[in-house]
Order: C-alpha cells, then sequence, then structure tokens
C-alpha cells in the first residue's frame, strides 16, 4: 500500500486525463495520473519506424485559429508554446475523390459555400443555410459553451434526435451534395440513420472554421500537459496498469495495479473505455442492469492503417486531406467490406511548417472487427506469421489503388508498415480497436451514451466515449469533469 494519499487518481493519460491533470492540479489538488503504456498519451502517442515518426490517432485539428473555440482551449492549457500547427490549405484542406469527380472543403463560411458553388451553383442558397445550420446547431450546444454545460444538458439537444443524414436532407435535396457534404465520415465513424447530427456538425464546424496540422506529431500535446501537470505539482506514472477499482460501501476507496499496489485517494477520473471501467469494479454500486447497458453498447468500426514512408524528395507535401470513395453513396461505399478497398482517408505527417517533401504518409481505411477477430487472443508483435501475410495482402490492394490514383506515387515508397484494430485494441484499451468509441445512436440517444457521473459519487468518468470525441470533444469533456469534480468537493 502507497504511504501518500492522493486528492485524486486518473486512469489513462489519453488527452481526456491529461487534460484532467491539468486542470485539478493547476487548481492545488495533489493528483496522480496512471498510465498502462510506457508512453502516455493514449491516441496522441507517436511511434518511430524506419527513422520518422508517425501519428496514431491525432492527424488534424479544427477551430485554432486566434480566438476560435479551441485556441481558446490550447490558450487555457498553456500549449500554445510547446505544441507547433501547420495551417491546411484554406482553399481545399479536405479534397474528395468521389467516385472519380474531385471537390474541396475551403476554410472558412463564405469560402466554403465558394468554392462548393462553383460546382454546383444551382445549390448556393442551400449551401450557405448549410453552414448557418452546423453553425447554430454547433453555438447552441452546451458542449461549445462549458458555462452552460451541466453533465446531462447536452441530451436535450433536438439534434441528438435526428441523424445527419436527415439534417443534410433537409439543407438540400440534391444528392451528389449530400453524399460530398458527408464527405469527412471517417472523422467519426458515422453510421446512416444511427449518428446524431450534432456528432457531425460540432465536429464539422470546427473543421471549417480552420484547420491544422501539428508539426513534429501530436505527441507534443501530451508532453506539454505532462510538464504542465509536473510542474504543477502532480504525479505521472507509465507501465502502471490498473486492474482493480476498490470499494468499500458506497463510495471508492483505492486502485489497484497489476502488480498488486494498491493506491488510496479521495476521488477518482477514468479516461478509458466505460465497457473496461465496470470490468475493473466488484461492487453492488454498480448495478447489474447498467452493467448490461454498458456492456451491450455498439463501438464505432475500426481502423486498417497504413504508415508510408518516402524517398527522399521524392513525393511533393499534400497540404491537405485527401479522402477516397469507389462509388458516389459515401455512407454505403465507407461501411462496405470487400478485399478491394472501397475507401480511405490519405493524409502526409507534417514534419516542418512550409515543407517542399512529404517524408512520410498514412493511409486510414475501415476495417471491421471480424476480419482479424481470429487474432484476438495474440498480443502485439506475437500475432504470427499468418496475421502478417494477412496485413501484407491488405496492404498491398491499398498501395495499388493509391499507384492508381497517384501515377508514379509507387516507386517512391521506400517502406511501410501497417496497423489493425488490434493494434489499438492493445495499446489504448478501447473495446475491439475501435476509432471513436461508443457509437451515439439517435434513435436511442440515452441508451447509447454514458454519463460522466457514476453511482460511485467519488468516481468520474471522461475521454471519448463521454459526450463527443477527437481534440475538441475529448477536451469539452475533460474540462467537464474537472469541473464536476470541483463541485462535489
Ligand atoms: C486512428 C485515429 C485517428 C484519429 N484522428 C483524429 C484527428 O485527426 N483529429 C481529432 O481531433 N481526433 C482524432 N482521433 C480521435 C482522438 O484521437 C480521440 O478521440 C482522443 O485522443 C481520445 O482520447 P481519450 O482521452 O478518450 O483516451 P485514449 O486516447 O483512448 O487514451 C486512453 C489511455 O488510457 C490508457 N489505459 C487504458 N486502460 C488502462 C488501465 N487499466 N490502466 C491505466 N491506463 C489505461 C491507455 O493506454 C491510453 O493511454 C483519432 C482517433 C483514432 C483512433
Amino acid at each position: 500500500m502507497s504511504n501518500t494519499t492522493y486528492d485524486t487518481i486518473i486512469i489513462g493519460t489519453g488527452l481526456g486525463g491529461l487534460v484532467c491533470g491539468y486542470k485539478l492540479a493547476k487548481g492545488g489538488r495533489k493528483v496522480l495520473l496512471l498510465e498502462k503504456n510506457a508512453q502516455i498519451g493514449g491516441c496522441l502517442q507517436t511511434f518511430r519506424r524506419f527513422g520518422v515518426k508517425y501519428d496514431t490517432g491525432m492527424h488534424y485539428i479544427g477551430a485554432l485559429d486566434k480566438g476560435q473555440i479551441m485556441y481558446q482551449f490550447f490558450e487555457e492549457l498553456n500549449l500554445l508554446k510547446d505544441v507547433h500547427l501547420s495551417r491546411l490549405d484554406e482553399n481545399g484542406f479536405d479534397r474528395f475523390n468521389i467516385a472519380g469527380q474531385e471537390y474541396k472543403y475551403a476554410s472558412g463560411s463564405e469560402r466554403f459555400v465558394e468554392t462548393l458553388s462553383r460546382q454546383f451553383p444551382e445549390c448556393r442558397l442551400e449551401l450557405e443555410n448549410y453552414v448557418r445550420r452546423i453553425q447554430d446547431i454547433a453555438e447552441a450546444s452546451p458542449l461549445y459553451n462549458l458555462n452552460k454545460a451541466g453533465d446531462s444538458s447536452y441530451l436535450e439537444s433536438p439534434y441528438l434526435h435526428s441523424s445527419v443524414n436527415e439534417l443534410l436532407a433537409s439543407i438540400s435535396n440534391n444528392k451528389l451534395l449530400q453524399n460530398i457534404l458527408t464527405g469527412n465520415l471517417p472523422l467519426y465513424a458515422g453510421v446512416k440513420d444511427k449518428t446524431p447530427a450534432y456528432v457531425y456538425a460540432l465536429l464539422s464546424d470546427s473543421y471549417l472554421q480552420s484547420a491544422w496540422r501539428i508539426v513534429g506529431g501530436s505527441d507534443s500535446i501530451a508532453q506539454s500537459l505532462a510538464n504542465s501537470i509536473r510542474s504543477f505539482g502532480g504525479e505521472i506514472r507509465t507501465n502502471s496498469e490498473v486492474s482493480k477499482i476498490l470499494c468499500d460501501s458506497d463510495k471508492a476507496t483505492s486502485v489497484q495495479l497489476t502488480d498488486g499496489e494498491i493506491i488510496e485517494a479521495k476521488h477518482f477520473i477514468t479516461d478509458i473505455h466505460p465497457q473496461r471501467v465496470i470490468q475493473l469494479i466488484d461492487s453492488k454500486l454498480i448495478r447489474p442492469v447498467y452493467r448490461e447497458r454498458v456492456q451491450q453498447m455498439e463501438n464505432t468500426v475500426g481502423n486498417f492503417t497504413l504508415y508510408l514512408k518516402f524517398k527522399e524528395n521524392s513525393v511533393p507535401y499534400l497540404n491537405h486531406n485527401y479522402y477516397y470513395y469507389a462509388e458516389e453513396d459515401v455512407w454505403a461505399t465507407y461501411h462496405r467490406q470487400q478485399a478491394d478497398p472501397q475507401s480511405f482517408l490519405y493524409m502526409h505527417q507534417c514534419t516542418e511548417d512550409g515543407q517542399e517533401y512529404a517524408q512520410c504518409a498514412e493511409i486510414m481505411l475501415p476495417m471491421d472487427y471480424q476480419e482479424v477477430a481470429k487474432w484476438a487472443g495474440t498480443t502485439t508483435g506475437q500475432r504470427g506469421s499468418e496475421y502478417q501475410e494477412f496485413k501484407q495482402r491488405k496492404a498491398e490492394r491499398v498501395l495499388n489503388l493509391l499507384g492508381h490514383l497517384f501515377p508514379g506515387i509507387s516507386s517512391c515508397i521506400e517502406n511501410y508498415e501497417s496497423s489493425t484494430p488490434l493494434t489499438y485494441r492493445d495499446y489504448t484499451g478501447t473495446t475491439n480497436g475501435s476509432t471513436y468509441g461508443i457509437l451515439h445512436d439517435k434513435n436511442a440517444p440515452e441508451l447509447t451514451s454514458v454519463s460522466q457521473r457514476t453511482k460511485i459519487p467519488n468516481l468520474i468518468m471522461t475521454g471519448q466515449n463521454i459526450h463527443w470525441h477527437g481534440m475538441l470533444g475529448v477536451t469539452v469533456s475533460a474540462m467537464l469533469a474537472s469541473k464536476q469534480l470541483t463541485v462535489d468537493s
């Protein structure tokens, strides 16, 4: 048993855990963050291969221009001094190849409308209406306005009860335009007729304001937050996996690590998947009906990711993201499981602002967990030759397609690596390696969302499964969790 009693133990050092750690340590609380991996950051982690660095789960961020919402959070978290940003092309930060035709999202409302109106002059008013609607939804949301936000107030949004496709159909009858406006689907891994409009609106609004890559890798966000936490007196321990959250008859008292060590605290915050949280708790405070409800929640689809290393000065740097869909029906194409890839998101890694050539790139495509389920009992690096061959076959198909879309690129690839949902499952502990965690469903919002409060009064949950995912969603979730904890005690 550790001799120190902490005010708050935070389980997991993903973005959510780090933001909570920052806010609470800055507020004078004695915090301890526990991370199962050797590296902090969860999806903010990077890894090195072939002499270059790759992001794993934070490729671009929206609303970081001075005064915009994410910029305000970066200021509040003192991130601007350590995290270097590079603006994506304002005339087309996201570009889409949908059934062979190219379309662009440009930054800022006017430029966005202007750019798409060139291809859809008859839809100009609809595009103006689109921009206004997603702005209105975002601005009305308590998640965009922390002062108004309560734990469950976001459940009151009417846009939780309508789907992304219903929202877009209410704005334009033009099916192709609806598909283009759905083109950023990999950013939320949505499902037609299920994913609530607010998830899409909040995310799209932030990217339309401005879009940025992180120069040198997203681990700079994690490192900056960790350094601040330590400077406020907080502690962070890596290689410290929590195997139990121990409770007495009415509250949590301590956590137990896999090596048996028990550490006490007054308050606990979890930044891990709620399905994992309830497995850690053996207490009557968590009722069977709640356990069952959480355990049955569906998760968003996982990813197959290719990490490419290019030969020196061979591939001009693309200052935009490239989305590919084989067919016009974006929803169906994204979720179609076929041997040949039907959709992907291709992004160059930013190593310095204004660079001429790309050193490396990533290609992400959705991957059903069933494709790798037979290796579920294996661990990273020990999955065997059959798994390696499976990944290689998959990678070659993706690279063939990339070669068709970018003639000449195949000969510029020096090396590549790949990952599957199993990789993410083992690194971040998310169920089945799901990309964004719990899949929210507009048909049953209450049953497909988890409150930050639990029946254990001194245990609060944060992270991408609570409220909303991504840089903005998780930051907001963590701000709310730390605010709740401060109100509680
Ligand atoms: C492939 C991919 C691409 C993405 N791209 C973007 C993007 O471009 N822009 C964007 O805004 N968002 C993006 N996201 C989403 C974003 O990265 C996540 O929503 C966010 O980082 C999740 O943060 P989190 O705090 O919920 O926790 P996570 O990042 O999931 O971290 C959880 C942490 O808890 C640790 N942990 C788990 N169990 C235990 C335990 N028992 N004991 C101790 N520690 C434990 C894990 O090791 C991990 O470090 C992407 C996500 C993925 C997967």
